[in-house]
């Protein structure tokens, strides 16, 4: 089989690579940090240490693969022209532009129909206190990009709180506070052809802004949201001429749902299909950025239950073993960090 080449060389892309490896491809992962510590690396045969925005390396990487994909959306867009004359990228550029930067996707989203939280994009002092007094109170302070896990976000409670931030020379963006019943995610593939494949939409509970557990289905109150989050969806794949997997999560709200983020690529809240779908996200990425037929994403039992194993809850490796319904992840991180992501643990549903 042919190789895929992977941008990012986290957990989502080991994922990927043993995806690609099933159906007989290999993998080649290209990122910044050396091979030891890239657990994309431990399971890919090709591996190169490079900057994102190296143009010439980025070329020589994209000459010794058949396609590129990627894991992590904070790469700069404009160095990946140089990957154009080699091969192909999927998802296209254009959906990494868009989706890496808050103030892009919700402007993006807005046009196609889609409600966001109100937000105003801040760029100084005087900007917050504009946002905050036209916006109000409560809400969060974000970082246009590179932001994650909750990281680079801070909660006005009270337009005080907004006063005397240090606030980091960055784009940021002021969002009003949702107040939702629940969050979830809409999960697609799209493949060469154009046609649109949807997991189940998991209910997704997260705890100090990292995702902490991932059910599907859905309790009814959220699923009665997920037709019109899948026709939002559906339109942001189309405009942007979408291949691969595409991820938008939604607050599920007494107005119906309301759009928080998107991103262009497999996600955490998606990782139950890797036993729970009859086609994993990571699977079906694999086969619509090759062009092969789409599986199926629909489910294999009643439903899924996914936890994150997060910071040292992973040291519990050897009891969950020992209970034979869970499916249990280890991601090869060497350290465990409070707030980082070990590996994750699913229960079908029988
Ligand atoms: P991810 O790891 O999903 O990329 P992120 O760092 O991009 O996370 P967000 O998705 O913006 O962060 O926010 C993380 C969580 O914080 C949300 O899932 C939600 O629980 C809460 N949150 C974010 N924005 C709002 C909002 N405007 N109103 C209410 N809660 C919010
Ligand atoms: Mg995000
Ligand atoms: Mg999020």
């Amino acid at each position: 089989g042919a190789t895929i080449g992977i941008l990012g060389g986290g957990q989502l892309g080991r994922m990927m690579a043993l995806a690609a490896a099933q159906l007989g491809y290999s993998a080649h992962v290209y990122a910044p940090e050396p091979r030891e510590a890239s657990v994309a690396a431990q399971v890919s045969a090709a591996y190169t240490q490079g900057a994102y925005d190296d143009e010439a390396a980025l070329a020589a990487f994209a000459r010794q693969v058949a396609v590129v994909t990627y894991e992590f959306e904070n790469v700069a867009a404009a160095p990946l022209a140089a990957i154009a004359p080699h091969a192909p990228l999927f998802p296209p550029a254009r959906a990494l532009e868009v989706a890496q930067d808050r103030v892009n996707e919700k402007s993006f989203v807005e046009a196609l129909g889609g409600t966001p939280a109100p937000w105003l994009a801040v760029d100084s002092a005087a900007d917050l206190a504009r946002a905050v007094e036209t916006i109000g109170a409560p809400g969060i302070l974000k970082t246009r990009r590179d932001g994650y896990d909750g990281k680079g976000q801070w909660r006005i409670m009270a337009p005080a709180d907004a006063q005397g931030l240090d606030l980091p020379d960055a784009g940021l963006i002021y969002e009003g506070f949702v107040h939702f019943f629940g969050e979830f995610s809409v999960i697609l593939v799209r493949g060469q052809d154009g046609e649109v494949r949807f997991w189940d939409s998991a209910q997704n509970e997260h705890e100090g802004g990292i995702l902490a557990r991932s059910t599907v289905p859905a309790p009814p109150a959220i699923a009665a949201q997920v037709p019109a989050a899948r026709d939002l969806a559906a339109k942001v794949a189309q405009a942007l001429d979408y291949v691969g997997v595409l991820t938008l999560e939604f607050f599920a709200t007494d107005a119906g749902p309301v759009f928080n983020e998107m991103a262009p690529r497999v996600h955490n809240s998606g990782h139950w299909s890797i036993e729970g779908a009859l086609a994993s996200q990571f699977e079906n990425h694999v086969r619509a950025i090759l062009g092969l037929p789409l599986g199926s994403p629909e489910l294999v039992t009643r439903g899924a239950v996914m936890d994150n194993l997060i910071g040292d809850a992973a040291d519990a490796w050897p009891q969950l073993l020992a209970d034979p319904a869970n499916h249990l992840h280890l991601y090869g991180k060497a350290q465990a960090r409070p707030g980082r992501k070990m590996g994750h643990v699913t229960r079908l549903v029988k």
